[in-house]
């Protein structure tokens, strides 16, 4: 009889080794930009100025103005709640874009499936990224059965 295979969405310490904070964003409605604090020292504001990011994954703190959503991602989420919460930050199509984030989750399949190849070329297609995007564009798939 097949056993341990207990939950369809692992926490992301057991997926992946993740520990702590793994992201420190913040989702502002009112200017609909996603702003995230990488270090200690990362102040960030949104456009509009609702609300601010810093302190990174090492002390997170900021003001959440009305109208936003923190999106913490700790090592004991699970990869259900990195599918959708997990914030990636882009270039745009041709790369000349100025960085900008946006939720995996948001992304049309044809993006994740870039995402995924990019991470394949570097070996790290089952990387913590390139894993949350194969379980989204798997979602959609399942749904449109
Ligand atoms: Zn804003």
């Amino acid at each position: 009889m097949k056993c341990s295979y207990t939950n369809q969405y692992p926490t992301l310490y057991e997926a992946f080794g993740l520990e702590g904070l793994i992201q420190n964003a913040v989702h502002c409605f009112k200017c609909n930009e996603i702003i995230t604090s990488k270090d200690e020292y990362d102040y960030v504001k949104c456009t509009c100025g609702n609300t601010m990011v810093d302190g990174g994954r090492i002390s997170p703190r900021g003001s959440c103005g009305d109208n936003s959503e923190r999106l913490y991602l700790y090592g004991t989420d699970t990869t259900r709640a990195a599918m959708e919460r997990l914030a990636w930050g882009t270039y745009g199509k041709t790369g000349q874009d100025p960085l900008k984030y946006v939720l995996l989750k948001d992304c049309t399949s044809n993006h994740l499936q870039a995402i995924i190849n990019m991470k394949k070329k570097t070996g790290a297609e089952n990387s913590f990224v390139g894993h949350i995007s194969k379980l989204i564009l798997k979602s959609r798939e399942n749904k449109s059965e």
